[in-house]
This record gives structure tokens, C-alpha cells and sequence, in this order.
């Protein structure tokens, strides 16, 4: 169990932009940009790496809904950057898979800062 799993049972408060049965977006506690949602599966899959052949669907969708709040943010237009980190250089630090929506200005590729490794 994570943060994240109390934040999807309302344990812990969080900026909703959108929720449905299996998905849930809200606004990043830290926005490194404008526009910082994060868009995460109820299901409690920790990574990307640990997802299975049934989670496709889903993270199909994710990516659609992530697509869909990028437009009703209004940040479609000028472009915008779903991120997933994956793992300890990837830099996740939750163990619950989420896609980071990122925009509202302009990004830097690539997208490396040599902060310190841990
Ligand atoms: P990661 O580094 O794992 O890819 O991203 C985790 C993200 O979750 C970070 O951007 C961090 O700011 C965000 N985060 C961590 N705890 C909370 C929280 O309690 N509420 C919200 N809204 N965001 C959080």
C-alpha cells in the first residue's frame, strides 16, 4: 500500500481533475510546471515493470484519459509530456504506477539533470 492508495480511498485529500471506476488524476503536491497532473490506475500495480499482459487495457486508457484532461486543461494545443518513471534511475519514488501529464511551457529535451545519485 501507498500514498497513492489513500489517496484513491480519500484517506489523504487531493486536487481531482478526474476519476472514473478504474482511473483516477490529480494534481501533483511538487508541479515542476504549469500544468502537473498525475494519472494513476486504482489498481495497485507498483511499476511498469511488474505490469502484466492484462493491465494493457488500462494502460491503454490511462494514456486516452491523460490525452483527454491535456485538452480540458488546454494544454493540447502547445504540446505537452506524458512521463512514466519506472524503478530507481528511472526516479520513481512511489511504488504504484502513475503517468505524470506535464506542460504549459516549454520542456527541455532530453530531459536529464545529473542530480545526485542515490
Ligand atoms: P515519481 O517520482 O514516483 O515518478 O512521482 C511521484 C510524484 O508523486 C511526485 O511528483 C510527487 O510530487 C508526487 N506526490 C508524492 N506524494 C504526493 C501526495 O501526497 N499528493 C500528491 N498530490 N502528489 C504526491
Amino acid at each position: 500500500m501507498t500514498i497513492f492508495s489513500k489517496i484513491i480511498a480519500g484517506e489523504i485529500p487531493s486536487n481531482k481533475v478526474y476519476e472514473d471506476d478504474q482511473i483516477l488524476a490529480f494534481r501533483d503536491i511538487a508541479p515542476v510546471a504549469e500544468t502537473h497532473i498525475l494519472i494513476i490506475p486504482k489498481e495497485e500495480i507498483a511499476s511498469l515493470d511488474t505490469a502484466k499482459p492484462e493491465h494493457a487495457a488500462i494502460l491503454g486508457k490511462i494514456q486516452l484519459v491523460a490525452a483527454e484532461i491535456a485538452r480540458k486543461e488546454g494544454i493540447a494545443e502547445d504540446g505537452y509530456r506524458l512521463v512514466l518513471n519506472n524503478g530507481k534511475n528511472g526516479g520513481q519514488t512511489v511504488d504504484h504506477i502513475h503517468y505524470h501529464l506535464i506542460g504549459g511551457r516549454m520542456l527541455g529535451w532530453p530531459p536529464f539533470t545529473d542530480i545526485a545519485k542515490k
